[in-house]
């Protein structure tokens, strides 16, 4: 890279293993001179996590489950004692039972609307709380939504509710903290299978649909994401804020499935 991050601190969430868009993120800004800081959630990740930091040098801030205030408190604290201060951060962090991630939306229990908006959307809002603390010089914040939160996708389900309520929160956060320099942006990504994906019924059925029918004719990679997310967190966007940005080859464009697409 060309160290278009160099001396800039991050804070990096949901990282689950190398398929994960965090990490596609955190390469593309260690690979621009970045100094990152990585959570994992609960040890069956930390083995995964703890070798992937190691690759880029980057600086582990602890167990953080966003259900788990003193969690976030804990990680807050070790960024701060570590690095004094932030100058971006980005929430890759979502979940919904698998079991309503299938069928009717209608079905949803209120106990999973709950966690699923919990852990989904309130975490931005309460990790960007915290964040503001440490963005001294100003900063840049950054989400992961997706297209089901603008049309119904199938088996999104409550999730896109959820997503929908998201980049609500990047508006509303955008101009709570615009006035201390820190831009709230959303990068709203193509289907892509990750561990969180594999969790929606018929995942690979929408990936082929969005390659028929995208007007790049493919699905993104996390390699994408990560090059589109350092326009966001670096002084390129400075002028930039409340936006969500698709990352999706295009698809949002389109109104009308593709006329020379295979029938699938
Ligand atoms: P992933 O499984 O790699 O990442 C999801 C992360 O969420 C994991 O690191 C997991 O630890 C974390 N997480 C879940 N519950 C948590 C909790 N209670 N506390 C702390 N962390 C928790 O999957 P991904 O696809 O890279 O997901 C990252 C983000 O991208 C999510 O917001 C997802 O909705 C969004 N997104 C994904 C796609 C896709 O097709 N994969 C498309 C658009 C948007």
């Amino acid at each position: 890279g060309n160290g278009l991050m160099a001396g800039k601190r991050g804070l990096i969430l949901g990282v689950a293993n190398n398929r994960s868009i965090a990490w596609g993120i955190a390469k593309a800004c260690a690979d621009q001179g970045a100094e990152l800081a990585l959570t994992y959630q609960g040890e069956a990740f930390r083995k995964r996590v703890e070798p992937l930091a190691a690759e880029l040098g980057a600086f582990i801030a602890g167990h953080c489950d966003v259900t788990e205030a003193e969690t976030l408190d804990a990680v807050f604290e070790n960024v701060e004692k570590k690095f004094g201060k932030l100058d971006f951060l980005v929430h890759a962090i979502a979940f919904s039972d698998k079991e309503e991630l299938d069928g009717r939306y209608v079905e949803t229990t209120r106990d999973n609307f709950l966690r699923t908006m919990d852990i989904s959307v309130y975490s931005f809002t309460s990790i960007a709380k915290r964040a503001e603390k440490l963005m001294t010089d100003g900063g840049s914040l950054l989400t992961l939504t997706y297209y089901g939160a603008e049309k119904v996708m199938p088996h999104y389900n409550v999730m896109g509710v959820a997503k929908a309520a998201l980049e609500a929160s990047v508006r509303y956060l955008a101009v709570d903290l615009g006035g201390s320099n820190i831009r709230v942006n959303a990068i709203s990504a193509g289907p892509i299978k990750t561990l969180a994906a594999s969790g929606i019924g018929d995942f690979r059925y929408i990936l082929r649909w969005n390659e028929y029918n995208s007007p790049l004719k493919r699905t993104v990679s996390v390699e994408e994401v990560g090059d589109s997310a350092l326009y966001f967190l670096s002084h390129l966007s400075r002028g930039v804020t409340g936006e969500v940005h698709h990352v999706d080859s295009g698809y949002h464009v389109v109104g009308m499935k593709a006329v020379d697409a295979p029938d699938i």
